[in-house]
């Protein structure tokens, strides 16, 4: 397995949504892994409780959780990946994120952070501009509409995974 964490052919830019985000420079079809799990940082809860209120919300900002509540933080750009009520991009596990449509050059990728991270990170307010924009952004239940709907499409997206490129997933040469 190599060490790459984020796909070749994603890049950072000022985005519209947000701050900074992660944008396509060429296409990535459905079923790509864009993000492998790596160059994190993982806090417990007791050391995040020791840390400065400047770092503390720093880490809700970026942090998602891990396994035994912790916090991780992905210390390379894989932290800007913006929030999108109509995402093109989810977790297929703990390890992997891929794309759950064809996402086009230019494109920003996003993620929906209604999933799993927010129960340690603010809620916030949503401008992704989607027909259905939840506004506001907090930890979905599981077994809302809203989740099981995506679980559809990254278990339908990752059918294709074995038709396409993975650099992610190639052995180093
Ligand atoms: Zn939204």
């Amino acid at each position: 397995m190599n060490n790459m964490v984020l796909h070749p052919d994603i890049i950072l830019k000022r985005s519209s949504v947000a701050g900074f985000g992660l944008f396509a420079s060429k296409d990535i079809p459905i079923g790509t892994v864009i993000w492998k799990y790596g160059n994190v940082r993982v806090y417990t809860k007791e050391q995040y409780d020791k840390f400065s209120e400047r770092y503390k919300a720093i880490l809700r900002h970026f942090c998602y959780e891990g396994s035994n509540e912790t916090l991780v933080y992905c210390t390379d750009n894989s932290k800007y990946f913006n929030h999108s009520c109509d995402p093109n991009t989810m977790s297929i596990d703990t390890e992997k994120d891929i794309t759950i449509k064809d996402v086009f050059a230019g494109e920003e990728l996003t993620y929906d952070y209604g999933y799993w991270y927010l129960k340690w990170n603010d809620a916030f307010m949503c401008h992704c501009g989607s027909d259905d924009c939840r506004r506001y952004i907090k930890r979905e239940p599981q077994e809302s509409p809203t989740i099981r709907n995506l679980e559809t499409m990254v278990k339908k997206a990752w059918e294709n995974s074995t038709n396409v490129i993975q650099p992610l997933l190639t052995p180093d040469s």
